[in-house]
């Protein structure tokens, strides 16, 4: 069968290999791809939010699924999409449709939802210019800090997180008046700061069953100690030490349990990955967010992981069987250390030739931000690879991943040598 991947990150190479190992598939397509997905199967250079070029390419290539990778794509609708084009309904489409995107797509469809169905999560309330005034008596009633959330999506950057009464007031009114945010921010979110050390937890569901995936915690900041801007993720570690079986049963009963029948309840045929940001307060967990793809780099140590077929996996998500599929998870630990260009997440240069990569023989070296330019393999973007290790413990994984990284050069290579030094 031919399958396509939707997407260009070091989270689609990892599906691409993934799938790859499936005996059941005969040939990937990646749109738009990267150097890395180019040696698995076949780019084809098209915009996934251009579904009209995407519809073309299934057509002619007798694609029988479609895997989605970022948000984007099914925030837009590229699953109803599918379904109400008579060629394609067929064809599964592993991702929500829109309904279900909301959860990544609205803030406050998310919280309203966590809410109506018992989800623990931050009290909280929104407002738009047109209640600014409760808004600011909502602030007086919260202990600092205070978290202000742009409802739509923000690429990342519209949650504040703000010390200080006077400053929170100031960036609610910039962000509901003067649209600090765009459109995107025309309603916000504000709600009670939580406690505890965060983590992801990733669900893979038909709309009815369900399989719990590996839980991830990642490195978001720049700098080493975390500090310093925000990044699409710095590295990546599964499992996760301190989230432990009794914490992973409570996040089955008093999160995915309620999240899945409230999807079903609302009446949202949610086929597709939920990833679920976590924050465990002393063994209780409480919902930060959810996102209706897989994460990156989450996704380069989740994968790894696993060891049942992942397209088996998603055949049973496409038919509401994934009940009868078996699935089963390595115990070893997996580090993924994320390999940037200098500057990044500001300014950076890109066309950089990376060398080296093609001789690692103990870590997956996963493609991010590449692509090929004259025979060669040059930067592409801020995020250039992921280096994933296994090993017994995350000392002997993250060994191994900086040993390779060792290897691989390209000018003004940058990565943060402290990833996992908090867990070990
Ligand atoms: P992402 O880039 O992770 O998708 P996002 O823009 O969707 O971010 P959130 O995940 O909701 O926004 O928030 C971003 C980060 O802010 C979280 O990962 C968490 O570290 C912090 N955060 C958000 N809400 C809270 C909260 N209520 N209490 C404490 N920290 C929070």
């Amino acid at each position: 069968m031919n399958v396509l991947i939707l997407g260009s990150g070091g989270r689609e190479h990892a599906f691409a290999l993934k799938l790859s190992e499936s005996n059941k598939i005969n040939h990937l397509f990646v749109a738009p791809g990267n150097a890395g997905t180019d040696k698995i199967g076949t780019n084809v250079n098209i915009n996934p939010t251009d579904f009209k070029a995407v519809k073309k390419l299934v057509l002619e290539s007798e694609i029988k699924m479609v895997v989605v990778g970022p948000e984007a794509p099914l925030v837009e609708g590229v699953h109803d999409f599918f379904l109400a084009d008579k060629d394609l309904k067929h064809i599964p489409v592993i991702g929500p449709k829109k309904d279900g995107a909301l959860l990544e797509g609205s803030k406050d469809f998310s919280k309203q939802f966590m809410q109506k169905h018992g989800v623990p999560t931050a009290k909280y309330k929104s407002f738009t210019k047109d209640n600014l005034t409760d808004g600011f008596a909502f602030l007086e009633t919260l202990e600092p800090p205070f978290v202000l959330k742009a409802d739509g999506l923000a690429a990342g950057k519209g949650v504040l997180i703000l010390d200080s009464l006077e400053e929170a007031k100031i960036e609610l009114e910039e962000m509901v008046s003067n649209q600090k945010f765009g459109e995107a921010s025309s309603t916000v979110v504000i709600e009670e700061f939580l406690k505890g050390i965060e983590l992801s937890v990733f669900v893979l569901t038909d709309g009815i069953n369900y399989k719990i995936l590996p839980s991830a915690k990642d490195y978001k900041r720049i700098g080493e100690g975390d500090k310093g801007l925000n990044t699409g993720g710095m590295g990546a570690i599964s499992p996760v030490p301190f989230a432990d079986k009794a914490f992973l049963d409570k996040v089955e009963e008093l999160v995915v349990k309620p999240t899945i029948a409230g999807l079903q309840k609302d009446g949202i045929d949610y086929r597709g990955f939920i990833f679920i940001g976590l924050m465990n307060d002393n063994g209780n967990p409480s919902v930060v967010e959810y996102n209706v793809r897989m994460g990156d780099p989450e996704t380069e140590v989740v994968l790894p992981r696993i060891e049942s077929d992942l397209f088996d996996l998603f055949e049973g998500v496409g038919n509401q069987t994934l009940n009868e599929k078996s699935f089963s998870v390595t115990n070893k630990t997996a580090t993924t250390v994320m390999l940037v260009s200098g500057g990044y997440p500001e300014a950076y240069e890109k066309n950089k030739e990376i060398t080296g990569f093609d001789t690692i023989d103990e870590s997956i070296v996963y493609h991010a931000g590449t692509t090929i330019k004259d025979n060669k393999v040059v930067t592409n973007g801020g995020r250039v690879m992921a280096v994933t290790s296994f090993g017994d413990t995350i000392e002997e994984a993250l060994a191994k991943s900086y040993r390779s990284i060792g290897k691989i050069k390209f000018e003004k290579i940058n990565y943060r040598k402290d990833i996992g030094f908090d867990l070990v």
